[in-house]
């Protein structure tokens, strides 16, 4: 580990926490400003996501060319992806060849995990401490932390007894696992489970999967991506570009519409099977707000699972009945359901038995032990807040955040809490976040928050912070516009109904025009904050 930074290096404009895909962008976009920024990873190389997901079979699951940055017309230009959905070391590639291509390395501190962030009212700075020992004062602090970076630890009795392998998919070995000829056990039936249970299947002896709740997956189709498709997306980016300037997306985030007749319902659904995956559920108008429509959704894929799983009974179990599609993320598979026709696959359903304990040897259920000699903990993440509830990040007048959201978080427009001035989240609670493309979603914000510093350079303002009011006002909005959507009827990790004790709120926005109000406040001298001079 290196030594922690000397003192001249540590009074900064900006510290910008973690580079995912958010952290690369804002410290590229300050450092350009002429800002003296450090960024600081608890990984030992920039990614992400895309850095401790390395379990096998995953990728991405909006398509490729989408899932990139429209940032450079050079970089978009030359970075070519071999597939539709790139696997996980390309995606890690593409973010190590924007570290280097715009030489962003030299600006962050690797393998340092950020403990506290306090500030200090009295010159207007955050001190940033670090768990080697440094200490940074700054006076913008931006949390680029992730809304999917804290995996939750299994917590069953005697998990540390176990005497095999345990593995946890968002913290996988960077040397890779070979399950050949071994007994496997998976915990999780979410996207992290879905696309790597085909290929432990395909090298362990016996596989067994331990369902909770089962999920909606839709078929990837993924194949090589041809030279056509990259002229096709070359010709259509600029438009592309100038839709997401004007806030618009291929992945919008739920589009309120018209309700078509049942037919033209039914005439749409076969496009769920036909690789677009949730770019055809968004292609469901109203899908998130209307049981009827939801209902032709999910029944499509519900008849797609008894056909393709030969067991009735067991394709049975592998149905979601109880919940509307898209309130829990869907998923996007090759060969999942399929998997369980397999002969050496089991499924183990949780609401018929329960977990009782982890042996010496294997999962111990109600009914029976299952000797295993690895288990797969595909059990998710403490989910958009995980990260910051880690930090221990004060306020004005020493006010904790922790406090502040402990009935959940409350933002205002998803970038920053009242009482914690020049303090910015990326794709925060309040925001699309999520719901959405999030490398769109990441690059709003990043163009956001740089903008918005920068007004206060160019001004010789102090700080920027949101009023209660327009907090109280906003965190409204977000509730009322969750509750007309069919989301609440689902336990998932939007409402933090994935971590015991988690306050249940729905924390992405599933509103219209996210980018349009963002801009309009913006362009309102900064209405629903307070900017205060030197
Ligand atoms: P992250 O990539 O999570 O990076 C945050 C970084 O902050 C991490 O490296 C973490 O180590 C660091 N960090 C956190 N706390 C601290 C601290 N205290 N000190 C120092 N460092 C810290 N989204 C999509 O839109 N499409 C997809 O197809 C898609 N696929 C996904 C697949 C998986 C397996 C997962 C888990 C998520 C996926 N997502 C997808 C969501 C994905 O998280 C985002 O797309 C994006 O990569 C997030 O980038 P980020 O920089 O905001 O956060
Ligand atoms: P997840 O969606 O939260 O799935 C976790 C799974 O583990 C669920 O099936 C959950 O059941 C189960 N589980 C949790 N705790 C359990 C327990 N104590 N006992 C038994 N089962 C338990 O997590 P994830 O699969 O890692 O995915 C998280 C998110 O990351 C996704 O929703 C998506 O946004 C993103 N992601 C995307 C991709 C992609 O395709 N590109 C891949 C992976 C992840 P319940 O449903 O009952 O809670």
């Amino acid at each position: 580990m290196a030594p922690p930074t000397t003192a001249k290096d540590n009074v900064l404009d900006a510290i910008v926490v973690g580079a995912g895909f958010a952290g690369l962008y804002m410290v590229h976009r300050l450092r350009e400003a002429g800002l003296t920024v450090r960024g600081i990873e608890a990984g030992d190389g920039v990614g992400g996501t895309w850095y401790w997901n390395r379990y096998p079979g995953a990728r991405c699951d909006i398509p490729s060319l989408l899932y990139s940055y429209t940032f450079s017309d050079d970089l978009a230009e030359q970075w070519q992806w071999s597939e539709k959905y790139a696997p996980q070391p390309e995606i890690l590639a593409y973010a190590n060849h924007v570290a280097h291509r715009f030489d962003l390395r030299r600006s962050f501190l690797f393998g340092t995990r950020v403990t506290s962030s306090h500030f200090d009212d009295a010159v207007k700075r955050w001190t940033v401490v670090t768990d080697r020992g440094d200490t940074f004062s700054a006076r913008q602090v931006v949390m680029a932390t992730g809304c999917l970076s804290v995996p939750k630890q299994p917590d069953y009795p005697g998990v540390d007894r176990f005497r095999g392998k345990s593995y946890i998919t968002g913290l996988w070995p960077h040397e890779g696992v070979d399950f050949t000829g071994q007994r496997v056990a998976v915990i999780g039936t979410g996207s992290s489970a879905i696309q790597s249970l085909p290929i432990v299947a395909e090298q362990a002896s016996a596989l067994t999967v331990f369902q909770r709740t089962p999920n909606y997956s839709l078929p990837a189709c993924n194949r090589t991506l041809t030279a056509e498709d990259v002229a096709a997306f070359r010709t259509a980016y600029p438009e592309y570009v100038a839709m997401l300037r004007m806030g618009q997306s291929f992945i919008p985030v739920f589009p309120r519409d018209f309700e078509p007749p049942q037919a033209d319902l039914e005439a749409i659904a076969p496009a769920l099977w036909n690789g677009d995956g949730l770019l055809s559920l968004v292609a469901f108008p109203n899908l998130v707000r209307s049981e009827r429509v939801n209902a032709v959704a999910a029944n499509y894929v519900r008849d797609r699972i008894a056909e393709i799983v030969d067991d009735p009974v067991l394709a049975e179990k592998l149905t979601p009945r109880d919940y509307p599609i898209g309130a829990k993320r869907a998923c996007v598979d090759t060969d999942y359901y399929a998997t369980f026709n397999r002969a050496n696959v089991r499924l183990v359903d949780l609401r018929e038995t329960a977990i009782v304990e982890i042996t010496e040897t294997g999962v111990r259920t109600r009914d029976e032990t299952i000797e295993v000699d690895a288990i797969v903990y595909a059990t998710g993440f403490d989910a958009m807040t995980g990260a910051l509830s880690r930090i221990d990040i004060r306020g004005r007048d020493g006010l904790a955040l922790n406090d502040v959201w402990a009935d959940g978080p409350r933002t205002y427009l998803g970038l920053q809490v009242a009482g914690f001035p020049n303090f910015f989240l990326i794709t925060g609670p309040g925001s699309p976040s999520v719901l959405s493309n999030m490398l769109n979603s990441i690059e709003v914000h990043v163009d956001w928050i740089a903008d918005a510093v920068l007004h206060l350079r160019d001004r010789q303002l102090a700080t920027i912070e949101a009023t209660g009011t327009a907090q109280d006002e906003w965190v409204a909005h977000v509730n009322e516009v969750a509750d007309q959507t069919l989301f609440p009827q689902a336990n998932s990790w939007y409402i933090g109904a994935n971590v015991e004790g988690k306050p249940r709120v729905f924390m992405p926005y599933v509103g219209d025009n996210y980018k349009q109000r963002i801009d309009a406040v913006a362009a309102d001298n900064y209405a629903g904050f307070v900017l205060s001079a030197g």
